[in-house]
């Protein structure tokens, strides 16, 4: 199974490979000090993160080259725009060309286009959503890894199910060599090019543990890591930068202060920013986002959030539904509904610079299981596949009854690689790195 295509190195522009898959030249940020042109590469989240034999590279490309096409086709038709809602929908038409060519939405458009309430003209903004990715992304749909290396949290953030609210469930911490053997059979084992490493906000394990860890894995494998450890400040992201982590996950989960402090005793909004634009400057990726239906928080707050996330240069957008657990205060809290989600990440979608991905989050999965399918046609282009080890996994408890929490990862992947090639996607990062 793999989970990108190997690309050939054509050529350098700087520090930038040049990459040709089937024809199509993306670049990636070389850190292979020996790499040169006839190399073939994986890349991912425009970095080069392994060479592969030409032999191994041949292998993959021969059952690829007509699938590659085919599920283009196939993702070029789905996302083709309805003549008849574009003639009777010419706000939306309006607001996507601009998408299109490039420019922004003001706030007012974005909660213009929230607020859009006729179910004709809500199936229109999702489908131009879809087009609008189609034209940036072409058909790749990145997939990620997430392994939970530990559910042990000092922080009380008012919803989370695995914060110090809760003191009834047993708290666990992978070793060192439980991740690397999680990571193996992820990289090894599925070809898995891309993990996040994710905890609570646990002291019992300094940043440089986590760098040390970090250096394990890159020293045996090629793989992208993103770390969403939260808040370990300057220094402890330049270690972990050092240490060869090239992505952070960090949500800033409301782009409302006043809200954020509420829901997180000790921290403010402005100290979370604060790490993810030091994250970004240092060079590293960024995953952040928001949660919808949180109480207090109002449309005008959603449609900032997405403009917020904008800002902050995110690569990738994590914006999914808050979730009530029974152990938290917000244990009362109805989440939102499905739809409404789905409408704020087509939104996403029209207001974010055309680069951006959009990842269909677990908790929008949990929601219902129709809700993987519905993201990537309205505008979204990644999943995370949870990779922690099925035993650990009920106690990364962060909302009750997560999707996918009980299936094998071998599970996953058919599920997941069934569904993204009957609507023609092509489970690569290709268009990341894109010059
Ligand atoms: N400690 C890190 C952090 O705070 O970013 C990573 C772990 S934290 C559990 C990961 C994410 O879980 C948070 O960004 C939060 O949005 C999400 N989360 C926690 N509780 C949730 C809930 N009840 N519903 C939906 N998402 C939740």
């Amino acid at each position: 199974m793999c989970y990108a295509i190997p690309g050939l190195v054509k050529g350098f522009d700087g520090k930038h490979a040049i990459v040709d898959y089937f024809g199509e030249e993306k670049k990636a940020l070389s850190e292979l000090l020996d790499l040169k042109a006839g190399d073939y590469v994986y890349a991912q989240g425009g970095f080069v993160i392994t060479r592969v034999s030409a032999e191994e590279a041949g292998k993959t490309l021969e059952t690829w080259k007509d699938l590659f096409f085919e599920l283009k086709e196939i993702d070029q038709k789905a996302s083709r725009l309805s003549p008849w809602g574009a003639a009777r929908y010419d706000h939306v038409r309006g607001l996507m060309e601009r998408a299109l060519s490039g420019g922004k939405l003001t706030q007012a458009e974005i909660l213009g286009l929230l607020n859009i309430a006729d179910p004709r003209e809500q199936e229109f903004l999702l489908s131009a959503a879809n087009h609008i990715r189609q034209e940036h992304h072409s058909n790749s749909c990145c997939v990620h890894g997430i392994i939970e290396i530990s559910n042990m949290c000092a922080e009380q953030c008012h919803y989370c199910g695995i914060s110090a609210w809760n003191t009834k469930i047993p708290r666990y911490r992978l070793s060192k060599e439980e991740i690397l053997s999680a990571v193996q059979g992820a990289v090894d084992g599925h070809g898995f090019k891309a993990l996040v490493l994710q905890s609570g906000e646990d002291a019992g394990r300094s940043v440089d543990e986590l760098a040390d860890i970090i250096r394990a894995i890159k020293k045996r494998f090629g793989v992208l890591i993103f770390v969403s450890f939260g808040e370990v400040g300057e220094e402890g992201l330049e270690k972990l930068y050092a240490a060869g982590a090239r992505g952070v996950l960090l949500r800033f989960e409301t782009s409302n202060a006043e809200l954020f402090k509420k829901l997180h005793p000790g921290s403010t909004l402005e100290r979370r920013l604060a790490e993810i634009r030091k994250a970004h400057e240092l060079g590293f990726l960024i995953v952040t986002g928001a949660l919808v239906g949180l109480p207090g928080q109002t449309q005008q707050d959603v449609a900032r959030d997405i403009e917020l996330a904008g800002e902050l240069n995110v690569e990738m957008l994590s914006l999914g539904p808050f979730l009530p657990h029974p152990a938290t205060p917000l244990a009362n809290i109805p989440a939102p509904d499905m739809a409404d989600l789905i409408q704020t990440l087509a939104v996403a979608r029209f207001a974010l610079p055309a680069q951006v991905k959009i990842l269909v989050t677990t908790g929008l999965e949990t929601l219902s299981p129709d809700a993987r399918r519905a993201g990537l046609m309205a505008g979204a282009n990644s999943v995370m596949l949870n990779v922690t080890p099925v035993d650990k996994r009920p106690l990364y408890d962060i909302y009750p009854k997560r999707a996918h929490q009980d299936d094998p990862l071998a599970e996953q992947i058919t599920a997941t690689i069934a569904l993204l090639e009957s609507i023609g996607r092509a489970p690569t990062d290709l268009s990341v790195g894109a010059g």
